[in-house]
């Protein structure tokens, strides 16, 4: 799923303190930069800018 970053999904992202991305998955290797599931990261890792949208893994399991 993806959804655009607009402003309400930040403010709330931010007063919420939500996880999605890889970095906050207990499945990522941080060394490696490897998902343990094999799956590709690319789209679900931490984005450099706060408005990129974001994509939501079906896997994601929280550190
Ligand atoms: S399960 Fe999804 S969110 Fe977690 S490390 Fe793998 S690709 Fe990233």
């Amino acid at each position: 799923m993806i959804l655009p970053a607009d402003a309400l999904f930040r403010r709330q992202r931010d007063e919420h303190a939500l996880r999605m991305h890889c970095e906050d998955c207990v499945l990522f290797d941080d060394v490696r930069e490897q998902c343990a599931h094999g799956y590709p990261t690319e789209a679900h890792r931490r984005p450099p800018n706060d408005d990129a949208p974001i994509t939501f893994c079906k896997d994601f399991e929280a550190l």
